[in-house]
């Protein structure tokens, strides 16, 4: 699938560099175009291997918004012309989607992103999609009532919201810096998998995935949800079907950008790995599998063949909000929601007015 990539702010920025480095150095060439944008000149600084652009120079001055997400909104309005036409010729007509990709608990990224995918529906008839990072159960207060307004604002907006949650990909004892790092990793992996799973590979693997199997699997719109696991595999496929089954269980059980989303009206199964160790039995079991387990009839499937001594599971889930992680945080967030208006002001309607508003 080739898309082309919007980063904004700062983990936004960081994760499509991730994204955009992987994609060139493994040749799959699905990255067809990045851009990242900040209010705060410094976070584009450190960006080395995607052009950047500044926005709302005028308002802020490259100092940034701080935790402000109604300003980071307010911004990528004012600037929204100037960021479109930055984005000609980066999405083009061989693009089968945009990707807007953002931190959703902090100012820039969270208020700018909805607003860009609105104009970016406006303007492009390929599917927008946004790639929302969630911030994690021990993050302040203010960052998870940003990222409940910016979720809300984004499910109405994008074609799909692929979530990832800062609690779900980092290894136990890392500082928070180290666990990011970590985290743009897996993402860029991940994510990098799945955009290039849709491209047409030459004469290997008996049932290669499709961009549309990935834009029909999104189709729900909704929350998404990635999944992915590996295991060494044995050079001869009738002894990795188990290995099939355990790493499609593992990539949704313990291994998903979102834990404990299963139930999904739709989902994608890709098994990568050389094309003479995947087992054509042990896919379809793990593809049944997967139709019980989401509960729905359906689910795509194909290989992605790589070299390597691993075959691994790649899962997405479409239209999978039905999620009690999810309510859990969307509960966090309007909880935080009310702390930060009481602190703000203490009239009656504004402590018992428990509402997450739109962003716009
Ligand atoms: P912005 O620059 O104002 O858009 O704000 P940030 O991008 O710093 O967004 C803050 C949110 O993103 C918080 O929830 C952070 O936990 C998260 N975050 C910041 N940097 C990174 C990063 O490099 N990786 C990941 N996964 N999350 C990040």
């Amino acid at each position: 699938m080739k898309v082309a990539l919007i980063g904004i702010g700062q983990a936004g920025g960081k994760v499509t560099e991730r994204l955009t480095r992987f994609d060139a150095n493994m040749g799959f060439e699905a990255v067809q175009g990045a851009l990242a944008l900040n209010s705060a000149k410094p976070d584009l600084q450190s960006i080395e291997f995607v052009d950047t652009q500044l926005i709302g120079a005028d308002r802020v001055n490259g100092h940034g918004v701080g935790g402000d997400n109604e300003l980071g909104s307010e911004i990528m309005q004012s600037d929204v012309q100037e960021v479109l036409g930055a984005l000609d010729g980066r999405i083009t007509s061989r693009s089968d989607a945009i990707v807007v990709v953002a931190g959703l608990g902090g100012g820039t990224g969270s208020g700018g992103a909805p607003v860009l995918v609105h104009n970016l529906q406006q303007v492009y008839d390929v599917p927008v999609y946004a790639l929302g990072i969630l911030p994690g159960r021990n993050e302040g207060a203010l960052y998870q009532a940003n990222a409940g307004r910016s979720l809300k604002t984004l499910l109405r907006e994008a074609d799909s919201t692929l979530l990832i949650d800062n609690d779900a990909w980092h290894e136990q004892g890392e500082s928070v810096e180290d666990a990011f790092e970590t985290i743009n990793d897996k993402i860029a992996q991940r994510v990098g998998l799945l955009f290039a799973s849709g491209e047409i590979i030459d004469g290997v693997g008996e049932s290669v995935v499709d961009s549309s199997e990935i834009i029909n699997t999104l189709r729900s719109g909704g929350v998404s949800v990635l999944g992915y696991a590996s295991e060494v595999a044995s050079e001869d496929s009738s002894e990795n079907i188990r290995t099939v089954m355990t790493v499609a269980r593992q990539a949704l059980l313990t291994g998903a950008s979102m834990p404990d989303a299963t139930a999904a009206d739709s989902a994608l199964l890709v098994i990568a790995g050389q094309p003479d160790r995947i087992p054509r039995k042990g896919v379809e079991k793990a593809r049944r599998w997967l139709e019980d387990e989401t509960e729905s009839m359906q689910v795509r499937g194909g290989d992605f063949p790589l070299e390597s001594e691993r075959l691994g599971a790649l899962v997405l889930l479409g239209g999978a909000e039905r999620s009690e992680r999810i309510s859990a945080f969307m509960d966090r967030a309007r909880e935080a929601n009310k702390t930060q208006q009481s602190e703000a002001t203490d009239t009656i309607d504004d402590l018992t007015d428990d509402r997450l508003e739109n962003l716009f």
